[in-house]
């Protein structure tokens, strides 16, 4: 279980994908979105966004998005 937990808000996503990008230049040292272990996939005015089992939760992604499709709060402030 990762530090984070996160939230996904897909109304606000613009498929800028920089959340894949950050994702695989930490784990795989490659700006290769496909390796990322968020996903976004991207139909028209439409996306998804899902994570891979392989996410750790650690939150870097979030911090890479501008557009508060991403938050995450600490699993030590769960009430
Ligand atoms: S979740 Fe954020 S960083 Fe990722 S594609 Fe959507 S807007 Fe971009
Ligand atoms: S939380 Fe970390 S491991 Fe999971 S998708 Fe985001 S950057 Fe990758």
């Amino acid at each position: 279980m990762g530090k984070y937990r996160i939230h996904v808000s897909t109304e606000n996503c613009t498929g800028c994908l920089r959340c894949q990008l950050s994702c695989s230049e930490l784990y795989t040292k490659s700006f290769n979105p496909s390796q990322a272990m968020i996903v976004v996939d991207v139909w028209g005015a439409d996306c998804s966004i899902r994570f891979t089992d392989e996410c750790n939760e650690c939150g870097v992604c979030v911090d890479q998005c501008f557009y508060d499709a991403l938050q995450k709060t600490k699993r030590e402030d769960d009430k």
